[in-house]
């Protein structure tokens, strides 16, 4: 028998795990790949000795990644190390105003005391509720692949879920444990970077604490392009081919099948084409529109997860308020969100989010340096030019500098910034989002568009577009349910 050939559109997480589980099955897989290195919103960017990871930092669901390896037949501790952090992050609410969140539960049970009388009590609660919805959520719904609305709605789903508040917004849930704005912000800011607001994300997703409290968050040594090179090697190590600086212009379609791919370089065929590129990219600019199973009026009408302003900053100095992890939540939360989802302005009063890995890791900045990452959600398809972004940027350093209590605008060596137009020419991302598409109710499990092509036979997608969603290890999860899928048919 001939071996089947595969070619996978994009080396982001999706790309590089699903390449690697095809080629553990027997295919012969090539990446093809538009940037320079695989990674891609995880690509990695150095100057003048400053490393900085341009995407995610947060290392959660460690169990996810364990058990990616084991399916490769191979331990992750042979790729790259782990630490876990402490404290997980630092929040300020104001300059005055801030707390760590740590692995001891003791002192976390008795902030939440501090700002409600029973806090602690109803956090424990609240924590215990949302293990328990992860390990339903693990078990019913994150690793199915779903190919009708019945599925989704499934007997256990509808029992568990209705009982367990899974389908009502978020913030009303939470706000039965809490009225403080302070500990409702803790619980919710997760919903940020699943590319949702708290008002319109099912409280399914309250299991995100229980990713961060209980479950810990966990710092690859290196940063987490030492999780990319270590997953390209494992890749590469059961057979899969990557190709970088070459994007796509087409898929190739011969009577409704999927065969391969166009580049600048010619034709490369194949008998399976799976797409870890931007969804809506794939669709409106890979395929003709008789090909396309979603075509512009869906995701016209779709919510579109925020994008962002990052600045990467090589600081010549430590800035000793800082964790590795710190963030800032804006007093004003609800207009936070409707400046991302109902009304798109660059925001007045911007929450922020910023890494600096060189807290705990001196190899990712020179001595006595800080390689700062600076992130603010902002709406999708929002105006962007280098007036606009520098302006928003100023008026977030100077939240920072107040927050932290000292200058850094004056010591910044090495700056960028990354915002919706590099999101659009990098990624080719739809609106400049940063997270695909946003995680409401109507937009979780079924509701996100399918692994498979319903016009395209051999035509197949994994990454943040499709279910399970956002977030490096749920990308990991689809690629590891479009896998099992291609598997299927191709038997
Ligand atoms: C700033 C930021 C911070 C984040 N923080 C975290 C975090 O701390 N923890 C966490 O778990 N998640 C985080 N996330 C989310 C997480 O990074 C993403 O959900 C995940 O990396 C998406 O992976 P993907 O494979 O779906 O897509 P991508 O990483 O976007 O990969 C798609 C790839 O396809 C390529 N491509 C596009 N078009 C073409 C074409 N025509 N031809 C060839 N290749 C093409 C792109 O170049 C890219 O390499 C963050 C995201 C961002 C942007």
């Amino acid at each position: 028998m001939t071996t089947k050939k595969a070619i996978v559109i994009g080396a982001g997480f999706g790309g590089m795990t699903a390449a690697a589980l095809l080629a553990r099955d027997g295919l012969d897989v090539t990446v093809v790949e538009k940037n320079e290195m695989a990674g891609g919103r995880a690509r990695v960017w150095e100057q003048d000795g400053f490393v900085f990871d341009m995407g995610p930092s947060w290392y959660l669901m460690p169990e996810v990644f364990e058990s990616y390896f084991e399916s490769l037949g191979k331990k992750r501790h042979d790729y790259y190390h782990l630490e876990k952090l402490d404290p997980y992050y630092r929040v300020f609410f104001s300059p005055k105003e801030s707390v760590d969140i740590t692995s001891d539960m003791k002192q976390n049970q008795e902030y939440f005391e501090k700002l409600e009388s029973g806090g602690s009590g109803r956090l424990k609660k609240y924590l215990d509720a949302a293990e328990y919805k992860y390990d339903v959520a693990m078990k019913e719904f994150m690793e199915v692949e779903y190919t009708s609305v019945f599925q989704f709605l499934n007997r256990k789903m509808m029992t568990e879920g209705l009982k367990l508040n899974m389908f009502s917004p978020l913030d009303k849930y939470v706000r039965k444990y809490f009225k403080d704005r302070r500990a409702r912000q803790i619980l919710e800011y997760a919903m940020v970077f699943l590319g949702n607001s708290p008002h319109n994300a099912p409280a399914l997703y309250s299991i995100m604490s229980h990713v961060d409290f209980n479950l810990g968050v966990w710092y690859p040594v290196g940063g987490m392009g030492k999780v990319v090179a270590g997953m390209v090697r494992a890749a590469e190590e059961v057979g899969v081919q990557f190709q970088y600086n070459l994007p796509v212009e087409r898929i190739i379609v011969r009577d409704n099948k999927a065969v391969g791919v166009e580049t600048k370089e010619g034709e490369m065929l194949a008998d399976v084409v799976l797409v870890n590129a931007d969804y809506a990219h794939s669709e409106l600019e890979l395929l003709s529109p008789a090909h396309q199973t979603y075509p512009s009026s869906y995701w016209n009408k779709k919510v579109i997860a925020p994008s962002m302003l990052l600045a990467y900053l090589g600081v010549d100095k430590k800035i000793d308020k800082l964790a590795h992890h710190t963030l800032y939540f804006a007093e004003d939360w609800d207009l936070h969100f409707k400046q991302i989802f109902d009304d798109p302005a660059w925001p007045e009063d911007p929450c922020v989010y910023v890494g600096a890995t060189s807290k705990t890791d001196p190899s990712m900045a020179p001595e006595g340096k800080e390689n700062v990452f600076f992130l603010i959600p902002i709406a999708p398809g929002l105006e962007d030019n280098e007036e606009i972004r520098e302006k928003a940027f100023q008026q977030g350093i100077s939240q920072l500098e107040r927050l932290v209590g000292e200058s850094i605008q004056d010591h910044i060596i090495v700056k960028r910034l990354f915002s919706v137009n590099d999101f659009k020419n990098e990624y080719n991302s739809y609106k400049g989002t940063a997270l695909g598409m946003a995680h409401t109710l109507n937009q979780t499990a079924v509701f996100r568009p399918a692994h498979k092509s319903k016009k395209v036979k051999g035509l197949y997608y994994t990454g943040q577009y499709a279910h399970p969603g956002v977030g490096v290890p749920i990308v990991v999860i689809s690629s590891q349910i479009v896998s099992k899928l291609i598997r299927e048919d191709l038997a």
